[in-house]
């Protein structure tokens, strides 16, 4: 699942009052990224709560995201994963400019420079037959 923020409001804040309090959280970040699995999409999250610290799971797949916060709250979409996934959603996106940074940069480069490099070492060969000694 494409985390943005159209699917967390629509699709896991419980409602949009929660979105909101989540997005101020997200806002103020008083909470901490603990644990972090890229291979499998797996984010856990401790919230400064005001009753004590939540702890909150993150699991994005395919096509849901699996959420579980420890908060009394007793739907899911509670708050605390709202800013969680935004959190997520900023890494990603934070990734994906960096990707596609590099994807932009090696796709300028490439196709010339293979070119290039691959008619190289003839030229060179070329080179040395001609001149053995450049001194
Ligand atoms: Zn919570």
């Amino acid at each position: 699942m494409n985390l943005t923020y159209t699917v967390i409001k629509n699709e896991i804040a419980k409602t949009s009052t929660i979105f909101t309090r989540g997005e101020n959280i997200f806002a103020l970040g008083n909470y901490t990224l603990t644990e972090k699995d890229d291979d499998k999409d797996q984010y856990l999250y401790t919230f400064d709560g005001s009753y004590g610290d939540y702890e909150v799971s993150i699991h994005v797949k395919d096509k849901l995201i699996v959420e579980s916060c420890t908060c009394p709250y007793p739907h899911k979409g509670c708050k605390h994963v709202v800013a969680a996934c935004m959190d997520i959603a900023e890494r990603k996106k934070r990734e994906q400019k960096l990707i596609s940074e590099e994807g932009k940069s090696s796709k300028y480069l490439t196709p010339e420079e293979i070119k290039a490099e691959a008619g190289c070492p003839k030229e060179k060969g070329k080179k040395r037959r001609v001149y053995p000694y450049p001194r």
